[in-house]
């Protein structure tokens, strides 16, 4: 909450302009700029998400949901070993990357649906969708630095055999495999901390009820696309 200090109003503490006088309560942000983002991620991600949730135009959102989505859907064609059904590396390469655009966005969209209803069961202030999916969608970041800089090194190093598992990646080039895995938990660790950091600034929680929100949302996320994932392979391998 902000109070104007010039007519004493409580005002939301994303609000640029107090709702009852009109006079400026905060320092007004137009626009994103991606690489300053990217740097203060790491140096005051708290100071990041909040000029990302006020700022007027969300630049390089969309941008980024659909690296985010190749990303993810990259990772989860290593999982599911999609080379066993499509067995062409330009197919499944084609797959990821046009695929990968609208899972983003549908992945993000319902990421930020669910984080709104967990956040109503903490007890939040109103926020807006938009607000909310624009910090989730910087959160992915550390995602995204996964497609950007470790698959090229792993599609180097093993080619098609990353997504057929014929024989293991493990067999082809163990530290290449051991020291992905540990980068892409990492990763994910990074990403977790950041959307932490992202809710505890759009809905103004202390760290406590920002981290036991994001655990149990997580919980209940990983245990969805387990059961998703389980689900699509066996239809698979029933399949063939
Ligand atoms: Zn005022």
């Amino acid at each position: 909450m902000i109070i104007c200090p010039v007519c004493n109003t409580t005002n939301h503490h994303l609000e640029i302009i107090c709702r009852q006088c009109g006079g400026y309560i905060q320092t007004k942000i137009e626009n994103i700029d991606l690489f300053q983002k990217l740097w203060q991620l790491i140096e005051n991600p708290v100071k990041a998400f909040k000029h990302i949730a006020i700022a007027k135009h969300k630049n390089y959102i969309i941008f980024l949901t659909s690296l985010f989505g190749m990303s993810f859907l990259f990772l989860l064609f290593e999982y599911i070993n999609i080379g066993r059904i499509i067995n062409r590396g330009v197919l499944i390469a084609l797959a990821g990357m046009g695929g990968g655009i609208v899972f983003g966005f549908f992945f993000l969209v319902i990421l930020t649906w669910i984080t709104l209803g967990f956040s109503k069961l903490f007890k939040s202030p109103p926020t807006k969708f938009w607000n909310l999916f624009s910090v989730i969608a910087y959160s992915t970041v550390p995602i995204i630095y996964i497609f950007i800089f470790l698959l090229p090194i792993k599609l180097l190093t093993f080619g098609i055999i990353l997504y057929t598992s014929n024989p293991s990646p493990v067999l082809v080039n163990a530290s290449v495999s051991y020291i992905s895995w540990f980068l892409e938990a990492l990763m994910f660790a990074w990403f977790i901390f950041l959307f932490n950091t992202a809710s505890r600034v759009v809905f103004e929680f202390n760290f406590f009820k920002a981290i036991t929100m994001t655990l149990a949302l997580l919980l209940s996320l990983v245990v969805g696309i387990v059961i998703v994932i389980n689900y699509i392979s066996s239809s698979i391998i029933s399949s063939h």
